[in-house]
């Protein structure tokens, strides 16, 4: 009966041993299992962001390739010799290219007035180019222009209330701008880049846009030395009137309009009768008050067409376009009355003073085809004129066939 009864429970024990082994077996194995899973879900997770990792900076390496690349490009077509008004389209061109961007604009302060206007853009409204009237103080704008540094639109979302986007702003006209960026000459802001709609991470890319608007900025500067110095080189500093390089220069394109379109040409070439005398009697700053008085008189006598300039010491020259020799000696002859007629008043003298000019008169074609040909054709009738009493106006004789004056 012992025996009998210890039996099943031997079996029963043995068994219950045998799925309790395997019960905590499969536990066991159940957990190692859901560890393992965690490990690899964990590894999947990195093996993701790390590609994800290595695609966005395959991309930055892309982009920092291609930045690069341009870079000696737009340093070298910055650093060319061009006008002014050349270097807006440029800047436009570049920050749309750099930072794939379908809206740029470069932003300068409209003529005489505080506000800013477009001066040059795309994917901007069409009738914004000179009208549009920005308030430089509201908005994104008005952040990147006080601090005079490039303020991107997350910059702008963490100080907004110091520059409230009135009505006059970019974004209450509809232009959520992703980055502004000012171009700054010397000290002063002389205008600011605008980029919206832009498709590459531009908040990351201040430094290159802050690069750009250095180099255009560079690129103003360089322009506006250059013309100051044009303008110096061309302007006499004595009659305020153009310098006889800058004549020449003038009177031979316009020589070349005149042989394209057939259109008479006349130079009057002028010389101030006795002026030594005046020299001498009245010392030469007075002779240098008649010659300024000169320099402001003969552009006012003259019709808009026509340019005068100081051919050289008491000499000017004018430049009548079109104008044939019968209606360059009435107008010639209307400017020397003018001159005879004139009181030049100077400081400290009681009687007025008065001059008197004469002049030689040289048309194209018939007087001569080049510069050199009519300012000679002047010259001698200027000669003439002086032989024949002066305070007159002698037209030149006609140029021979071999290209000398006939008498
Ligand atoms: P003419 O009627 O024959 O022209 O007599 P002129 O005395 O004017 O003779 P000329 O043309 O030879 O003399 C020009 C004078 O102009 C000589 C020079 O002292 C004077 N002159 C030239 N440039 C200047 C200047 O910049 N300022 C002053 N005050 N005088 C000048
Ligand atoms: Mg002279
Ligand atoms: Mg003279």
């Amino acid at each position: 009966m012992g025996q009998e009864l210890f039996s099943p429970l031997l079996g029963i024990a043995a068994m219950t041993g045998t799925i309790l082994g395997f019960l905590i077996g499969w536990v066991v194995r159940r957990s190692r299992h859901a560890e393992e899973k965690q490990e690899f879900e964990r590894l999947m997770r990195s093996y993701q962001e790390l590609s994800q990792d290595s695609i966005t900076l395959q991309e930055e390496l892309t982009r920092k390739r291609e930045i690069a690349s341009r870079i000696p490009m737009i340093v070298s077509s910055l650093s060319g010799r061009m006008p002014i008004n050349a270097i807006p389209p440029i800047a436009v061109r570049f920050m749309k290219e750099f930072f794939h961007a379908s809206q740029v604009g470069f932003f300068a302060q409209a003529k005489g007035e505080k506000s800013f206007t477009l001066i040059e853009g795309v994917g901007f409204p069409a009738d914004w180019k000179g009208k549009i009237r920005l308030d430089p103080e509201a908005g994104i704008l008005g952040m990147a222009l006080h601090n005079n540094i490039v303020a991107t639109r997350d910059d702008y979302l963490a100080v907004r209330g110091q520059f409230p986007a009135g009505i006059h702003s970019l974004e209450k006209n509809g232009v959520s701008a992703d980055l502004v960026a000012p171009v700054s000459m010397d000290l002063s802001i002389v205008g600011a880049l605008v980029v919206g709609s832009s498709t590459v991470r531009i908040s990351e890319e201040t430094p290159l846009a802050s690069m750009i608007a250095d180099l255009i900025g560079n690129a103003f500067q360089h322009a506006t030395t250059i013309e100051s110095v044009e303008q110096k080189a061309s302007i006499d500093p004595l009659t305020k009137i153009f310098t006889r390089g800058h004549f020449i220069h003038l009177f031979e394109a316009e020589i070349r309009r005149a042989r394209n379109y057939s259109h008479p040409l006349s130079l009057l070439l002028l010389d101030i009768d006795h002026f030594k005398k005046v020299n001498d009697t009245y010392g030469h700053p007075v002779g240098d008050i008649i010659l300024t008085s000169l320099g402001e008189i003969l552009p006012k006598d003259i019709r808009r067409s026509d340019f005068a300039a100081r051919y050289g010491g008491e000499e000017f020259t004018v430049v009548m376009r079109p104008a044939s020799k019968e209606q360059a000696n009435t107008l010639a002859n209307n400017l020397r009355q003018t001159v005879e007629s004139t009181e030049f008043r100077i400081p400290g003298q009681e009687n007025p003073l008065r001059v008197t000019i004469s002049g030689g008169l040289a048309t194209f074609p018939e007087d001569g085809t080049s510069t050199t040909e009519l300012i000679q054709s002047a010259d001698e009738a200027l000669y003439e004129a002086k032989q024949t009493g002066r305070n007159r106006i002698v037209r030149a004789h006609q140029i021979g066939l071999d290209g000398s004056p006939v008498r």
